[in-house]
């Protein structure tokens, strides 16, 4: 498991175009259906593809945002870059924006 929160930095809401939405980009690059939202757990068909960020803890304590943004399952109430909760995701449920 790795540890991610909301994205806040600017990012282009578009997906690539192959794809309709951020969610079925995500769906069709790991090959699963999008059961559930990985912020708060809830199994829902209200999901979209979040972008978030991993964090890492330094020796002051503090979490720090890391470069790079992923794409994972998140319901809408959860994906709001106001969430600022840390929360667990599988390494695999995590799609690198291209
Ligand atoms: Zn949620």
């Amino acid at each position: 498991m790795v540890k991610v929160i909301n994205a806040i930095q600017p990012y282009n809401e578009n997906c690539p175009s192959q794809y309709s939405c951020w969610l079925d980009f995500w769906e069709k690059r790991t090959g699963k259906p999008a059961t559930y939202c990985r912020n708060c757990g809830k199994y829902t068909t209200d999901l979209c593809g979040g972008h978030v960020q991993k964090v890492e803890q330094r020796s002051d304590g503090k979490w720090y945002r890391l470069p790079g943004l992923y794409i994972t399952p998140i319901c809408y109430e959860c994906n709001n870059p106001e969430n600022s909760k840390i929360f667990n995701v599988d390494e695999k449920d995590l799609v690198r924006i291209p």
